[in-house]
């Protein structure tokens, strides 16, 4: 999912590659990382329980994209039982209007892919601040390293529910 603009950042193109190569093992690389902090280890954690990990993307596209995983192995979200589905899209839920009320967010827009084989269930919140361009344009921004992501951390942490 790189584009041309994403190219400047050496960290996203060697992490980029990791996943392919396990990828092109047959490794479910969302598991590799949950069970060895391999690639992810060093992102900013939002909250984590048993079953959702709430992460800040460390090339976002705007202050706060954040990455949702859902722990269990499930490719994408179509293999979600009712139940699993309320839970995640709940939190999504409510991570959203965290990030409005934490960063000053116009609107949070939700993503999710997980295309190509093996891949692992996981959701993007993309948000959009004031004077921005809407819609699909914002999924085409170019990615930039993270800054002060405990600080953004904090900010949405402090403004989701206990
Ligand atoms: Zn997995």
């Amino acid at each position: 999912m790189m584009s041309a603009s994403d190219q400047h950042l050496p960290a996203y193109v060697a992490l980029s590659e990791r996943i392919a190569a396990l990828k092109a093992a047959g490794i479910c690389y969302q598991c590799h990382d949950l069970a060895t902090g391999e690639l992810f280890g060093d992102q900013t954690v939002i909250a984590d329980n048993a079953r959702i990990r709430i992460v800040l993307d460390p090339n976002p596209k705007s202050r706060g994209h954040t990455i949702v995983v859902w722990k269990p192995h499930q490719a994408d979200f179509s293999e979600l039982e009712p139940g699993e589905t309320a839970e995640l899209f709940v939190r999504c839920t409510e991570l959203a209007n965290a990030i409005k009320r934490g960063l000053g967010a116009e609107k949070v827009y939700l993503v999710t892919m997980c295309d190509g084989e093996p891949n692992h269930l996981h959701i993007r919140l993309i948000p959009r601040y004031a004077g921005e361009p809407i819609g699909s344009k914002r999924f085409v921004a170019p990615r930039s390293p993270i800054g002060n992501a405990e600080a953004t951390a904090t900010a949405i942490r402090n403004a989701l529910p206990d």
